[in-house]
């Protein structure tokens, strides 16, 4: 049985409600703070690899990501015309696919459901504006001036996160130099597993979302200003794509006309040196390994966050154990993904300059990379 009876979970987005759920299922009473007054997820999809599902999988919601999503095989890797050189992927877990791809919308609505069956209705429109962090507990003082007392308090706030400001003091992310473009399309007959194309400058991947729906993202270095007004949003997403010939890439380059479709956001990486813990405050998933997508990594690792803390807390370890433990378990692994996924950024962005050094084989560290995913959490 849990040491702790009561905690605050702070964002409610995937590893906030992932924790949310995980920490209910180990008998734990939780209280959810949420700073939008309502959700509001933008409408392209996510890269769910084995490893991600086989987490969801633990908090019994692999199989309604799957339902809802789009299962497929390792991602085939492609030339800038299409021709196919190589694959990724997890490894493929039981009775779980090496990916699925899912809509952001969908799979939070899946995680919502599964906190308000689990008896966490989220508080929205309130986040933490004090934080008491004792030995014993945390006093937190909340924006609409009410008060709570807990034995644990969860910071998934994001990789800006306030709670970590709160109580590790100023850490910052940093921008890597790329970003990435997204937009959704219905699904061509023809796209029967994710693809990653290779440009000169960009790559480029179509990922299924649903039956009917796919998404695309290209991955573009944006040198030191990283901003694009909205009016240009449309004709600098065509114009990255327009060195390729891959016909599944050509077929919609003339579907993209809407700029609040393009979804575009610099990429930005922080690793926080370890313990992420402080007495009774510990922070998880992005505002403390926020990686780069380079892998599809970062929402399934702060899945493996919040189920590998309900499973320690289910257990009769006192708090300061079962924050070592967590620590152990999880450390070593988010650095490894946040660290070869910012080399692989890096040398995507040599190689778009001819100048990859002798020996960077991407596909070399993205397989042994991946292949480590499959490892027990
Ligand atoms: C371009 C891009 C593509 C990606 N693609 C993939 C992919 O294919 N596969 C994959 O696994 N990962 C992917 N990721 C990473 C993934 O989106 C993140 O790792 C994941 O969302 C992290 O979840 P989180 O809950 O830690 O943070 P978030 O998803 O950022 O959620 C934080 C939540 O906290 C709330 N919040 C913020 N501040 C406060 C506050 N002060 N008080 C209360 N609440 C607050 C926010 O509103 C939000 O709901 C991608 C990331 C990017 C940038």
């Amino acid at each position: 049985m849990s040491s702790i009876k009561k905690a605050l979970v702070v964002g409610g987005g995937i590893g906030g409600l992932s924790a949310s759920i995980a920490l209910r299922k180990a008998g734990i009473e939780v209280d959810l703070a949420e700073l939008q007054p309502k959700f509001d997820v933008y409408g392209v999809g996510i890269i769910q690899p084995s490893n991600a599902l086989r987490a969801l999988d633990a908090l019994g919601l692999a199989d309604q990501c799957m339902e809802h999503g789009s299962p497929y095989g390792p991602v085939k890797m492609c030339s800038s015309s299409g021709f196919q050189f190589g694959q990724a992927g997890t490894p493929p877990m039981g009775r779980l696919p090496v990916h699925n791809g899912i809509s952001r919308r969908i799979l939070h609505e899946i995680l919502h459901q599964g906190a308000l069956t689990n008896g966490v209705q989220p508080r929205m429109g309130l986040t933490v504006k004090a934080l008491e962090n004792g030995p014993d507990s945390a006093t937190v003082t909340f924006s609409d001036g009410s008060t709570g007392q807990y034995d644990l308090v969860v910071g998934s706030d994001g990789v800006y996160s306030s709670v970590r400001s709160l109580v590790m003091g100023d850490y910052k992310p940093k921008y890597t130099g790329q970003s990435v473009w997204r937009y959704a399309f219905p699904r061509p007959a023809d796209l029967d597993t994710g693809y990653i194309h290779f440009g000169k400058k960009t790559k480029v991947g179509l990922i299924p979302m649903t039956a009917n729906t796919m998404y695309m993202f290209v991955v573009s270095a944006e040198g030191n200003d990283p901003k694009i007004p909205e009016s240009e949003l449309v004709p600098r997403m065509k114009a990255l794509l327009a060195e390729y010939e891959a016909p599944m890439i050509r077929a919609v380059i003339d579907q993209i006309t809407d700029p609040k479709g393009v979804i575009y956001r610099p990429l930005e990486t922080l690793l926080l040196p370890a313990p992420w813990y402080k007495n009774r405050v510990l922070l998880i998933g992005d505002a403390v390994h926020a990686t780069i997508p380079q892998l599809g990594q970062g929402a399934g690792l702060a899945i493996e966050d919040a189920v590998v803390l309900g499973e320690l807390l289910g257990t009769d370890d006192l708090l300061p154990t079962v924050l070592e433990k967590f620590m152990t378990r999880r450390y070593d692994r988010c650095n490894l993904v946040v660290d070869a996924s910012n080399t692989l950024g890096e040398w995507e962005q040599l190689d778009w300059q001819g100048k990859l050094p002798e020996g960077a084989n991407m596909g070399a560290l993205m397989g042994k990379t991946l292949g480590a995913m499959g490892a027990p959490i």
